[in-house]
This record gives structure tokens, C-alpha cells and sequence, in this order.
């Protein structure tokens, strides 16, 4: 395996499938045994989820609610989201934690750095709720911190498209895909692989980024092995 512990961010938004809103189980089930598959290889796991598929507190605030407010609420439709991934993991006997960044016993347990490393190291996947615990971020954020906390080799993103390109290729037929890319690179071209916030503080702590297509089975597998299907972002 290329990678002994990684930190993979999972949108919201992608764990809704076909549906366009809520929690599609097909979607939840593929995620959750590709996962599975690499922590019994020995990957040690953590996963950020997202939160779009139920709420956003950008698009909250644009709708009256006060962005604080809305942002909580964000961060609470993640915890929603990893009780999914466990629920999932419990069925098909994966060993996973949710640790949340806010307190919310008994739904989950609070965070704490040693806590996080102490499951790693004996194989739990560990899903990480309620991205930084602050509004005004995002869980790319989130997953930019915690990836640097745990010391994660590599912070993956998995999304539904295969890499990143010169422009939204599900806009623009002629965008063309990058293997490997730099951080100031994607900061300069604007490209929305994440936020610039997360970006920025993986460039300065140097913390590679690996963006791939996260909705094809097998390719996290892929991934580990060091096939080249994504795109790389490094310094
Ligand atoms: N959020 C927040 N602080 C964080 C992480 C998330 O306030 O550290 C809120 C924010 O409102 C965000 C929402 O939670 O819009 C859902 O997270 P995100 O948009 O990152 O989810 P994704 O796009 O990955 O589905």
C-alpha cells in the first residue's frame, strides 16, 4: 500500500447519488466497503464528511438565517452524515468510531487528537463529524486540520470526478485534466478542487492532495496500490 494513514474527505453532496438530496444507501454501502477493503490491507482511516446534501450555511444566510446559525446547523447535517458511514460500517463489520468536534454524547464522542491516533492504530476507522467545530469554515477545512493533526500521509478527496482540470469538466468539454498540479498553481488558476482556505494551509504545512473519482468501485483500492488515476497536488 502506498499510504499508511490517510485523511479522506467525502462531500456531503456525493452520499446523495442519484437522489439529489438526503442519504442515497446504495451510494452509502459502495463508500463504506471500498473503505473497508484498504483498512483491512492495513490502511489506517479517517474520514471527514461533508454536509451539502442537507445543509449549507452560505446558502442558509442567503435565505435569511443568520450565517452563524446556518453554519451550525451545516456542521450539525454532518453529524447526521456519519452516523450514516457507521451505521453502514456496523453492517458490514467494519470496526468505526464517530468522534465529533462538538460535544454531543452519547451521538458520538468528543475529539481529541490522541483519541483519533489511538483507533488508528488498531485499525478503527475513524469518522470525523461536525468539520471544525466553527462556523465560517467548511469540512475541506476540517479536513486540512485534521489531516495535519493525525499526520495523515496524504489527504484524499474523493469526489465524482476524476481529477483536477483546467475547468469544470462537467461544463466545459475542452478542460483538459492535470496528473499533478502545484498548490499555488491551483490558487493562482482559481481551480475549485476546495476551498482556498484548505488549500492554503495544506501548501503551508506541505500536506500532499490527492483528488480522484471516489464513485467508481475499486478506485480507492487503486489509489493505495499507486495506480495513477487522479491528480496529485504538492509543493
Ligand atoms: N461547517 C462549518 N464549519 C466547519 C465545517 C462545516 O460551519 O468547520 C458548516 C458550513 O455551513 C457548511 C456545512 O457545515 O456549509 C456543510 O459542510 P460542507 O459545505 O463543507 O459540506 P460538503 O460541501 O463537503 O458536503
Amino acid at each position: 500500500m502506498q499510504y499508511k494513514r490517510i485523511l479522506l474527505k467525502l462531500s456531503g453532496e456525493s452520499l446523495q447519488g442519484q437522489q439529489g438530496f438526503g442519504i442515497d444507501t446504495e451510494r452509502l454501502h459502495e463508500y463504506t466497503s471500498q473503505i473497508k477493503a484498504i483498512a483491512q490491507q492495513g490502511v489506517q482511516v479517517a474520514i471527514v464528511i461533508g454536509g451539502g446534501n442537507i445543509f449549507r450555511g452560505m446558502k442558509g444566510s442567503t435565505q435569511g438565517f443568520d450565517r452563524v446559525k446556518g453554519d451550525q446547523m451545516g456542521m450539525l447535517a454532518t453529524v447526521i452524515n456519519a452516523l450514516a458511514l457507521k451505521s453502514s460500517f456496523d453492517v458490514i463489520g467494519q470496526p468505526a468510531r464517530v468522534l465529533t468536534s462538538i460535544r454531543m454524547e452519547p451521538i458520538g464522542e468528543f475529539y481529541t487528537n490522541d483519541k483519533a491516533i489511538r483507533l488508528l492504530n488498531k485499525g478503527t476507522v475513524v469518522i470525523l463529524a461536525g468539520g471544525t467545530g466553527s462556523p465560517y469554515f467548511t469540512t475541506d477545512t476540517g479536513s486540512s486540520l485534521r489531516a495535519l493533526e493525525i499526520k495523515a500521509d496524504v489527504m484524499l478527496k474523493g469526489t465524482r470526478v476524476d481529477g483536477i482540470y483546467t475547468a469544470d469538466p462537467e461544463k466545459d468539454p475542452t478542460a483538459i485534466k492535470f496528473d499533478r498540479i502545484t498548490y499555488d498553481e491551483v490558487l493562482l488558476r482559481g481551480l475549485k478542487v476546495m476551498d482556498q482556505t484548505a488549500t492554503v494551509m495544506c501548501k503551508e504545512n506541505k500536506m500532499p492532495i490527492y483528488v480522484f473519482n471516489m464513485d467508481v468501485p475499486g478506485n480507492l483500492m487503486k489509489v493505495m496500490n499507486g495506480i495513477q488515476i487522479g491528480t496529485l497536488v504538492t509543493p
